[in-house]
């Protein structure tokens, strides 16, 4: 049987099987076509030469008659395999559904006709399901495993409640220690423990090739991802010095100017410093997202975690002052120490505290708790300001990322400072969420460990 991947650059289907695939499903309906030309031609080797060659007291006419049916149906799905292309998935599922329900039924049939229980060629129901476990997913395979359940199960009582003829297998019973019935009871033990091992030789080399195909598809991932954080490292320390000579010379140009300067010169240069001041924060903002390999032993040290908040806090007063923004912050009590990287949780709480200033509205409020939660500590920074609609509260920590709200009420910002502060506080080994009602607020919630430590790869 051939062991069909899907196409990676095929959409799968969620509502069929993963593994499976329009083309792989006909080539595994070809697989049992071939199966079922050998039952059929085994059912009519044994029939004529027990039956007919050795005079056998069988059922004959009534075996070769089910031999017949099981060969037409067969060359009926035959026809129509090389007739028509594979290219509905939905459909081949249901043409191997209805081939199913045929073989249980045929070989329901030919176990009647040939001593039912006392037939060890029962095991061939086992056969089914599991190829019924190759091909569908839980409750299909337990449909078919139930219907060769009712089919046997009613076949047995059937014939017990004499509602079925009994067709004695001359060969059991009485003849259980006789070389025929020992040989016929091995050789299908033997077909299904085969069976068995086949197809779980077969699922395995299909899940290592699946699991192949995904290394492959990672490292491609990885080596493109290194490739864009080696494109943003260099840009960033390309352009670093240029913005910063430009910016400290317009500075300088400002202040030996002084009085002298006309009021238009001056504007001019203020809003060139302006426009230097966002490119430096870019700058250094690209630089710490392309930092890689921080969390290093010797940068951990014992942080109080309420006087970094604090202190992070006490520095954007001013800013939150000038837009009449109130900022409460509620310390844990007793304070926490966290064996941390401390500049990086500190560039997590800046970026925080100063988002839900820059987008709050005036006059408004901004909270932040510093939370004990046994082995973790929380630290939640809540505004009321314009908020995130819910669409965009996933695209918010993307690089370079603004909201249409955000955009609107102020040009100035990178989309740089949350994919940092996810980057770090997932470095730390930490979580970030979102909540947040357009026009009420936002509310971000940081959780981190009490000790980072360097996570392996
Ligand atoms: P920046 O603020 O520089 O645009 P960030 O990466 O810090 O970049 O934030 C990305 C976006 O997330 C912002 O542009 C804004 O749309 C949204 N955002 C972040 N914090 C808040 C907040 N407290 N309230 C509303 N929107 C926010």
């Amino acid at each position: 049987m051939r062991c069909d991947l899907q196409n990676p650059n095929e959409p799968i289907d969620p509502g069929t099987s993963q593994f499976v695939s329009a083309a792989s499903l006909r080539a595994r309906l070809d697989w049992f076509n071939k199966l079922r030309w050998g039952a059929a031609a085994g059912v009519f080797a044994v029939v004529l030469i027990a039956g007919v060659g050795l005079k056998a007291p069988i059922e004959v006419r009534g075996l070769l008659l089910t031999g017949g049916v099981l060969l037409l149906l067969n060359t009926a799905y035959f026809l129509r395999s090389r007739r028509f292309k594979a290219v509905d998935i939905a459909i081949e599922l249901r043409l191997v559904k209805v081939q199913m329900v045929g073989d249980l039924v045929t070989l329901t049939v030919l176990l009647n006709l040939s001593g039912g229980v006392e037939n060890p060629l029962l095991f061939l129901y086992v056969i089914h399901v599991i190829i019924a476990s190759l091909l569908f997913k839980g409750r299909e395979i337990f449909q078919i495993a139930w219907l060769a359940i009712f089919l046997f199960t009613a076949e047995v009582f059937g014939e017990y409640f004499n509602l079925l003829p009994h067709h004695h297998l001359p060969i059991a019973g009485e003849m259980a220690h006789e070389l025929p019935f020992i040989l016929m009871t091995l050789g299908s033990f033997w077909l299904v423990i085969l069976f068995c091992a086949f197809v779980g030789a077969l699922i395995m080399r299909h899940n290592r090739a699946i699991k192949d195909e995904l290394v492959v598809h990672q490292s491609v991932l990885m080596a493109e991802d290194r490739a864009k954080t080696d494109f943003f490292r260099f840009v960033t320390h390309e352009i670093k010095s240029p913005v910063n000579t430009a910016q400290s010379g317009v500075e300088t140009a400002l202040d030996l100017g002084g009085e002298s300067l006309a009021p238009s010169v001056r504007d001019v240069l203020e809003r060139a410093v302006s426009r230097l001041k966002q490119a430096t924060k870019i700058v250094q903002d690209l630089a710490d997202l392309t930092r890689g390999g921080v969390l290093k032993e010797e940068n951990l040290s014992q942080v109080d975690f309420n006087d970094l908040v604090t202190a992070t806090v006490d520095a954007q007063r001013d800013l939150a002052a000038r837009s009449g923004i109130e900022i409460r912050l509620l310390l844990a009590n007793p304070p926490i120490m966290l064996t941390t990287v401390r500049n990086m949780v500190e560039t997590v709480v800046a970026n925080l505290v100063n988002n839900a200033i820059r987008y709050s509205r005036e006059a408004g409020r901004v909270s932040v708790r510093v939370v004990d939660t046994g082995k973790r500590v929380r630290l939640i920074v809540e505004d009321e300001g314009i908020g995130i609609e819910e669409n965009e509260q996933g695209l918010i920590f993307d690089e370079f990322y603004r909201s249409t709200a955000a955009r609107e009420a102020s040009n100035l910002g990178t989309g740089l400072g949350l994919p940092i502060v996810r980057k770090f506080v997932e470095e730390l080994g930490g979580t970030i969420e979102v909540d947040s009602r357009v026009g009420h607020g936002a509310v971000f919630t940081v959780t981190l460990p009490r000790k980072s430590r360097k996570r392996r790869r």
